[in-house]
């Protein structure tokens, strides 16, 4: 188990003078279950291999328990690595393939018979030891290779790239939250790199928001959807995002399109660059009184439903709440302490 530290860390690759991961210090805490979460390019994969060992930084340094092992190899940082495809010896039984991590290290059988069986528990792969992983299908054979990621338990990390792309869709849930649970029944340092928000959400404590090389936001679900500290964020984590309004603030006022004036629970100095307003769908909804709007569509989500509706041209959408017929006339009620200000999409942080 490892507390693991990024010290002004940055890379790009040869070749390329722009940065795919921007200079960036944090930490993660030990025994910590994190997801690092953002769209294909975003550079995951990137700071992932730095982490493992398989890339060598371009600058900073990463620090293992403080140690510095920027320099060392994959195999000298004792990590465990889970990736998309999953890694089994065909030929053995599934108790060799998750033994073999093991067997490797010289544990005692009787130790390693404990812990194999301890593991296949968690996995639901008990009833199958002794069968040959030849004939598994992928959802049991990625089993298989989460199984010898979680048998050693002494491993500084485990890191699991998208571990449940060839699983099939009805699985993935079992699978998620599986995983979970197995973090707190093995308390060590969990780094699963999706671009699945559902995934991530269901498993980190702490989610590592990534755009365009940078770390937007490191934050629990709950302050990614309460409080989104960068507009992607807001647009990213949701269905549907958050919505952003542009506007003018005046100390505990935002000037609307339209010339709507409304109340924040806050107060804000002069702020420069492109101001907005944000404020998530669930915190938002079509009423008999607020500010007029333009009905567009209902969308039918199953548990709620959405109103698109425009606010003097700019597309926003709101709950429509449980019964409620769509007024001749709709109107937008904001819940004011749902209100967040942002520019040049960063959350700023009013007063009282
Ligand atoms: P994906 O989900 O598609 O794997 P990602 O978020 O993991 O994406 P990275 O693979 O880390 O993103 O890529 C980050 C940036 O670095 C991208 O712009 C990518 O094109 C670039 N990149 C990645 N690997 C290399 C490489 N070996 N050589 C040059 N550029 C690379």
């Amino acid at each position: 188990m490892a507390r693991i530290a990024f010290e002004r860390l940055a890379h790009g690759y040869p070749g390329s003078s722009a940065y795919a991961l921007k200079p960036m210090d944090m930490v993660w805490e030990n025994a910590g279950a994190y997801a690092l979460l953002g769209p294909s390019g975003c550079g995951k994969t990137t700071l992932l291999n730095i982490v493992s060992g398989l890339l060598r930084p371009r600058e900073g340094r990463v620090l293992f328990d403080g140690h510095d092992v920027t320099a060392l190899p994959t195999e000298r940082r004792n990590v465990a690595q889970v990736f998309q495809f999953p890694v089994v010896y065909d030929t053995m039984t599934v108790r060799e393939n998750l033994a073999f991590p093991l067997r490797n290290r010289g544990v005692p059988a009787a130790q390693a018979r404990m812990r194999v069986e301890h593991v296949a528990g968690l996995l639901g792969l008990a009833g199958m030891l002794d069968r040959r992983a030849r004939n598994l299908g992928a959802d049991d054979k990625q089993k298989i290779s989460l199984g010898r990621g979680l048998v050693r338990d002494d491993v500084a990390a485990i890191l699991f790239d998208e571990p449940l792309t060839v699983i099939d869709p009805h699985l993935k849930w079992e699978l998620r939250s599986r995983l979970k649970e197995l973090h707190r029944q093995v308390p060590v340092t969990m780094i699963y790199v999706t671009h699945d928000q559902t995934e991530a959400l269901t498993f980190a404590d702490r989610v590592v928001v990534m755009s365009e090389g940078e770390v937007v936001q490191v934050g629990t679900p709950e302050a990614l959807f309460e409080r989104p500290a960068h507009s992607f964020v807001g647009h990213f984590i949701g269905s549907p995002g958050m919505n952003f309004l542009p506007c003018a603030v005046e100390g505990d006022a935002a000037l609307l399109p339209g010339g709507h004036r409304i109340s924040l629970p806050r107060a804000y100095g002069p702020l420069t660059g492109k101001v907005e307003l944000g404020i998530r769908p669930e915190f938002a909804a079509l009423a008999q009184e607020g500010l007029p709007v333009t009905l567009r569509r209902i969308e039918d989500l199953g548990r709620r439903r959405i109103a698109r509706v425009e606010l003097q041209g700019v597309p926003f959408a709101a709950t429509l709440p449980e019964g409620m017929v769509v007024p001749a006339e709709p109107r937008l009620a904001l819940d004011p302490a749902r209100l967040h200000v942002y520019a040049d999409g960063r959350l700023v942080e009013g007063r009282g």
